[in-house]
């Protein structure tokens, strides 16, 4: 009998339809070190290819309006239902992840978000009729529409093949567009699973495809497409911006991020160490918005820690080829994640921080790191300040909830963001005060799923958001209409230049906008 990982290399690679340029990319299952399937590492030629064909696609898929379009989405959200099994078997080999992080935080993503975006594309980008207060214009009809941009580029990351690197296609299809993903060379198993769906429900040949590859495939594509959508790291982010600017493209992007948690001693501590240990370790903390690090008001520290440190030293760390309920937490999807995880513990033990919880490498095969909760920690070390995107949570205690908001903000990022505290007015008004994308009062993370929200981060940590009406928004130019119905021949501000009419101007100018008092 075939093992998973020959049934994810037969039957993806067999059907996914792309180019062999020769080079290829060996995919490994990070839970077991295993080489589970090869894909082209498509060079600049093959993707401009690729580009051709998808802007050939996209004038008839335009043309099957939001209906037609709809119609394949909602297909698919049942096809991502019916092959749940074979979407998560395949997330599970190449990211190494929980099958309850595969199922809970892709699956449910991808299902929910088919049927969100084929729902509400339509009103999103219906045309807006516009009302204005210039005289001038009074009258007109004047219309706000949305256009396709044509060819959209996506490049994701390897943390949630499914959510944050399909995830950003679907409303980029719906909006009328074609789209090529570029997923990370380390999970693009998914990607190519998810277009062998959407041929399967019905897309037209070449509306979407998938370019893989390393960053040099990224680079070519962003030099095909009219709109670059990037998941990743700033430092990578920043190089897709300036390739963006010289091609004058838009490029949206959802970056690093360090999110603070904030415990204020009103909180209900059990429900906090609980967000706080699985929103910190959830698919082994490799999450932009994860929980990187507490500040706790020093009234309710020594519990909190308690709490935390005897939760996080209960959960089971290894493979999870055991299926549901083996695991707690996967393993580490990148190589080079593990040695900064690593270095950022030993860099704080060093500078006198206390490890209660884990803090070692996993012995064996595979790439794994123990869940580990760290105290004593301040902003010199590494674990406070820079993106660790492991199962770590640094806790730190503070005076009072004004030295916790100083030093959540302390960070180049600003992506996600929580406040506990029984007093949900008051946790409001701390939000608020949060450099952050996004915050949440009483809970973490749970905005990802609000579709119907902005997702995005402030400071270096993006520009641009996904979800709600700008989610969809940025992947169409606007167009603005104005329409002149009944008019006179010649509008009162025409040649030739008579002082007599340019002195009623003045005054008309000066009654609509000089009226009123001076401060
Ligand atoms: P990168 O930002 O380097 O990669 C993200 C994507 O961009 C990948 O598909 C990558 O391809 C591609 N890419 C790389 N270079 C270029 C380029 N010059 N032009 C266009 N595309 C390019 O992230 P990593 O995967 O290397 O992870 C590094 C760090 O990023 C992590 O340690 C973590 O801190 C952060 N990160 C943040 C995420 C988030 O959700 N915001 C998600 C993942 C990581 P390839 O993978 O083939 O190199």
């Amino acid at each position: 009998m075939a093992t998973v990982e020959q049934h994810i290399e037969q039957e993806i690679l067999a059907h996914n339809g792309v180019v062999h340029s020769g080079e290829e990319i060996a995919v490994e299952n990070p839970a077991t070190g295993a080489t589970i399937a090869t894909v082209p590492d498509m060079d600049a030629a093959t993707v401009a290819d690729l580009a051709t064909r998808a802007r050939l696609a996209q004038p008839a898929w335009d043309a099957y309006g939001f209906d037609g379009r709809g119609r394949i989405l909602l297909r698919m959200q049942k096809w991502v239902m019916d092959n749940a099994e074979r979407i998560i078997q395949t997330i599970v080999s190449e990211t190494g992840k929980t099958y309850e992080d595969a199922q809970l935080a892709e699956i449910s993503y991808g299902g929910g978000a088919f049927g969100f975006w084929a729902k509400h594309a339509e009103k999103y980008l219906a045309d807006e009729r516009v009302r204005t207060s210039s005289l001038l214009v009074k009258g007109r009809k004047l219309i706000l529409r949305h256009q396709p941009l044509g060819l959209i580029g996506v490049i994701g990351p390897w943390n949630y093949p499914l959510t944050n690197s399909f995830g950003d296609c679907i409303p980029a299809l719906m909006a009328g567009n074609s789209v090529i993903l570029k997923p990370s060379e380390v999970t693009p198993l998914t990607s190519l699973l998810l277009a062998e769906g959407l041929r399967e429900c019905g897309a037209p040949a070449d509306v979407f495809a998938v370019a893989t590859g390393r960053g040099e495939t990224g680079a070519a594509l962003i030099e095909q497409v009219d709109m670059i959508m990037f998941t990743g790291s700033t430092k990578t982010g920043r190089k897709v911006a300036e390739a963006a600017a010289r091609r004058l493209i838009p490029a949206s992007l959802e970056l690093g991020g360090k999110d603070p948690m904030i415990v204020l001693s009103d909180a209900d501590l059990e429900r906090a160490a609980n967000v706080a240990t699985y929103y910190s370790m959830q698919n082994s903390g490799q999450t932009c918005i994860s929980i990187e690090r507490a500040y706790v008001e020093a009234p309710v520290y020594d519990e909190f820690v308690a709490k935390v440190s005897a939760k996080v030293r209960a959960l089971r760390v290894g493979s999870p080829d055991g299926g549901f309920g083996t695991v707690e937490v996967g393993a580490i999807t990148f190589p080079p994640q593990l040695e900064t995880i690593k270095d950022h513990v030993a860099d704080a033990v060093q500078k006198g921080a206390r490890v209660l919880a884990g803090g070692k490498q996993v012995p064996g095969a595979g790439r794994f790191f123990e869940p580990t909760v760290l105290v004593d920690v301040d902003h010199s070390m590494k674990i406070m300040t820079e993106e660790t995107f492991g199962p770590t949570l640094p806790i730190m205690k503070v005076a009072d909830a004004d030295e916790a908001v100083r030093l959540a903000n302390d960070s180049p990022y600003g992506l996600g963001s929580s406040v506990f505290t029984r007093d949900t007015a008051r946790g409001e008004a701390i939000a608020r005060r949060l450099e952050a994308g996004a915050a949440n009062v009483n809970d973490a993370m749970i905005n990802y799923t609000v579709l119907e929200l902005p997702m995005g981060g402030a400071k270096a940590s993006g520009l641009g958001s996904r979800h709600g009406a700008g989610g969809i928004r940025k992947y169409c130019s606007q167009q603005a209409i104005v329409v002149t119905r009944l008019a006179m021949k010649k509008e009162l501000f025409m040649y030739p230049y008579k002082s007599r009419t340019s002195r009623l101007l003045a005054g008309l100018f000066k009654v609509m906008y000089g009226r009123g008092k001076r401060d």
